[in-house]
């Protein structure tokens, strides 16, 4: 973004311009451009349709900037300075209309670099708490916008709302989890962190709720609007806002949140944190959140298969003789590539090789900045002697109800949802005997491509001769971008029996994993 300096002028083209002190003499007949200038020092913000010489200026000196809406904003100015072209003693406001939201953000970053840097020329503050600091969010600070993007364009499209609509053991489980505990619902005030298609409003109005307000960032805010207004029992009780729950204002406080912001880990996608930052902003002192508790569950597993596959798919970059090229240089950084993905698919539990541990995330009382980085110690205890290929983690999370308490686990072994597991593998393979005590650490930072870099440690004492002597210490570690898995799968395996004879779909699949893969899901039939 470029800051308006000395004798530069920076232009927006907008949607229309209402002028509060005369609507009549409102600038919308054709297109308005908003003009920052400074010159001479004069800071100043000229309003001017585009084909006529008319308009107005404001003198950004005495000028505040309210946002009404994401796209609508008020900017009122007290008139008290002299350096305004039109100088007037009465205050003087304009209600201005972007045409994209893109627009707005960038107006309103320029209104504020203008205003900043008047304020350090004059040497002091800008008035407390006057300024809307605009739209440009917390979220905004800490995700990328490309990222953000991507997201947002992915959640807005309905086969992916789809997708997670057909995990019947999440969507089924949030179903029994506000019908059962009506009383939780009945009569209150409730908000739909990322609403998605509405579901989950839904599911709170038909549980009794006084108001729903269903909160997506995505297009999907216009689908959910459709769908809710096609209920139209449930449509009076809903209120649909388009936009960032770090954004968005609400004309009252929550009695309940209601959301489904896990991801792979629980928290990849870093949606927590703004469940979090929904409860702080709109949730009163004694309300519920559904889910109330996560639990980050984690074992080693023992998985030669897995780690063949892996360590296999490198050795392409093994060829001498590529059509006359030597591979080979790259062959290190292949091999690093592949094991720094971590495997998502449905695991046989009988892989795991100790009993697992857990760490608890209370989102009741997890700030949002106790997200930024998770550090979780590691001690196991090996139920067989084994080589250790690296740890296996999965989440549940509680929804803590007045009525009924009920978890929902993706854990292996369990009904399959659309997260299955995710596995973290180690190049390098440590050996263990039964009983023997593997400790380590698994440390979470987050990123701001919206999700964390893995950072895994396991260590194991060296059996055999010396190792009553306090033993060498076996250690193997490995990093990963939990923003880049690798998927597993031949084909979806959350209802096997209901899908057609499976033609594979949008799934990665090589012919030497056949064999496996088949075997893989064998088990995972062998489950349900
Ligand atoms: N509640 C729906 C959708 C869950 S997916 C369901 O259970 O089916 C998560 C949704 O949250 C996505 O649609 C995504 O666009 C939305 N979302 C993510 N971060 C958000 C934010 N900061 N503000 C508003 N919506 C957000």
């Amino acid at each position: 973004m470029e800051i308006p300096s000395l004798n530069k002028q920076q232009e927006f083209t907008l949607a229309s311009v209402t002028d509060l002190t005369s609507p009549s003499s409102s600038l919308s007949s054709s297109p308005v451009v908003a003009t920052f200038s400074c010159v001479n020092e004069v800071k100043e913000l000229r309003f001017q349709e585009s084909k006529s010489s008319d308009g107005f200026s404001f003198d950004l000196s005495s000028t505040q900037l309210f946002k009404l809406g994401p796209l609508l904003f008020t900017c009122v100015s007290d008139g008290s300075s002299s350096s305004a072209k039109e100088k007037s003693s009465f205050s003087r406001g304009v209600v201005i209309k972007f045409r994209d939201e893109k627009d707005s953000k960038e107006f309103c970053d320029s209104f504020e670099e203008c205003k900043k840097d008047d304020a350090v020329k004059q040497g002091s503050a800008l008035p407390n708490g006057t300024v809307v600091s605009a739209n440009k969010s917390k979220f905004d600070d800490k995700i990328e916008a490309a990222s953000a993007k991507m997201y947002f364009h992915y959640y807005g499209q309905l086969l992916h709302q789809q997708n997670m609509l057909q995990d019947y053991v999440r969507t089924g489980t949030y179903h029994a989890a506000v019908m059962e505990n009506r009383s939780d619902f009945s009569g209150r005030v409730v908000v739909d962190v990322g609403a998605g298609s509405g579901i989950l409003s839904m599911f709170a109005a038909l549980a009794g709720a006084k108001h729903v307000y269903a909160v997506e960032a995505s297009e999907m805010a216009e689908y959910a609007r459709k769908l809710i207004a096609g209920n139209p029992l449930l449509a009076e009780r809903i209120t649909v806002i388009k936009g960032k729950i770090e954004d968005i204002e609400l004309p009252e406080k929550a009695d309940v949140l209601i959301s489904e912001p896990m991801g792979t880990l629980l928290v990849n996608e870093r949606m927590l944190e703004t469940y979090v930052i929904a409860r702080d902003r709109f949730l009163s002192p004694n309300g519920k959140m559904f889910p109330t508790v996560g639990r980050i569950h984690m074992a080693p597993f023992a998985d030669e298969f897995l780690f063949v596959e892996m360590a296999n798919k490198a050795l392409f970059w093994q060829q001498q003789n590529y059509y006359g090229v030597d591979l080979t240089p790259l062959y290190v950084s292949a091999h690093q590539g592949y094991f720094s993905q971590p495997v998502v698919d449905a695991f046989d539990p009988r892989l795991l090789v100790a009993p697992s541990m857990f760490h608890v995330i209370d989102f009741t009382k997890m700030t949002e900045e106790q997200f930024y980085e998770i550090d979780i110690p590691l001690k196991f205890t090996a139920s067989v002697c084994t080589r250790i290929h690296g740890l296996a983690c999965w989440f549940d999370v509680l929804f803590d109800g007045s009525t009924v308490q009920r978890w929902f686990t993706t854990a292996p072994g369990a009904p399959t949802t659309h997260w299955y597991q995710i596995r973290c593998v180690l190049s390098q393979p440590i050996h263990v005997m039964a009983g023997q005590e593997i400790t380590g650490r698994l440390h979470l930072i987050a990123h701001s491509a919206q999700s964390y870099t893995i950072n895994l440690t396991l260590s194991a004492k060296m059996w055999g001769p010396g190792a009553n002597q306090g033993g060498i210490l076996q250690t193997s570690s490995c990093k990963l971008d939990l923003k880049e898995p690798y998927y597993r799968m031949s084909q979806p395996q959350v209802y096997p029996t209901q899908e057609p004879p499976a033609q594979s779909q949008d799934i990665h699949i090589h012919s030497d994993d056949l064999e496996e893969l088949e075997l893989l899901q064998q088990n995972a039939n062998a489950q349900l």
